[in-house]
């Protein structure tokens, strides 16, 4: 079943065409890892799809929902998207057991209690449950990041998008949130994750997708990708990061 689809998906800033008619499929459960050069428009990608950013053709389709038709109530097709960011964007001024639960209540409408039972569990899920009344300034970055996995997934999305989750965190911390990663992918969650993390995507993707000048220059398994890359522009970039 596909989940998320975009159709000839094109985004300008003003006259910078960032993205330049994009077609992608995702399926159900499948692990989508989007690699490409600094600029190439994979977080503009990302962020058109749950449309963080307005679209300027084409179409984003979430479970057979056009998310760029005017009479979509977004909001209700978001709240199935969970994102990630590199920067963690956790409410500073929160604990953690309320930035977990701040989403929830006040969208899905659930008790103060029933809201403190589902954050504790996804706490656990992460490893952060002796953290829940902490405040993210106590916390290290892959904790930070961690408490951010678990925040997004308390509104129950079914689709996951990670944009550089690691690149803002010092070497030790990045297999702590990888870890979280993994196990959310064993689970069966639909993912699209932009990563500079090779062993990962070689690892967890179904399939990687290198960008490169807003468009998708080349798709396929890690196998294909990695070993047998067809194009040059793939090469030249697999031979910087590799
Ligand atoms: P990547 O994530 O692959 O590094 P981005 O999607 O962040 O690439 O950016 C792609 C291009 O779009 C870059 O040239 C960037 O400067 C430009 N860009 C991104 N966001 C904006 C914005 N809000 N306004 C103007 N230009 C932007
Ligand atoms: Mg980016």
């Amino acid at each position: 079943m596909i989940k998320l689809k975009t159709e000839q998906l094109k985004k300008s800033f003003g006259n910078l065409e960032v993205l330049k008619g994009l077609d992608l499929e995702v399926k159900e459960g499948e692990v989508v890892v989007i690699i490409g050069p600094s600029g190439s428009g994979k977080s503009t990608f990302l962020r058109c799809m749950n449309l963080l950013e307005e679209v300027s053709g084409g179409k984003v389709i979430v479970d057979d929902h056009d998310l760029t038709d005017p009479a979509q109530n977004i909001n209700k097709v978001r709240e199935n998207i969970g994102m990630v960011f590199q920067q963690f964007n956790l409410f500073p001024h929160l604990s953690v057991m309320d930035n977990i639960t701040l989403a929830p209540r006040q969208l899905l409408n659930i008790s103060k209690s029933e809201g403190e039972k589902l954050a504790m569990e996804l706490l656990e899920s992460v490893g952060m449950e002796d953290k829940a009344d902490a405040y993210p300034s106590s916390l290290s970055g892959g904790q930070k990041q961690r408490v951010a996995i678990a925040r997004a997934l308390a509104m129950d999305p079914d689709i996951m998008l990670f944009d550089e989750p690691t690149s803002a965190l010092d070497p030790e911390m990045v297999g702590e949130v990888l870890g979280a990663m993994k196990k959310l992918a064993q689970e069966g969650m639909t993912m699209i994750v932009v990563t500079h993390e090779m062993g990962f995507a070689r690892e967890m993707a179904d399939r990687i997708i290198f960008m490169d000048e807003g468009q998708i220059v080349e798709i396929g398994t890690p196998e294909q990708i990695f070993n047998h890359p067809e194009n040059e522009r793939t090469r030249d970039f697999l031979d910087k990061v590799l």
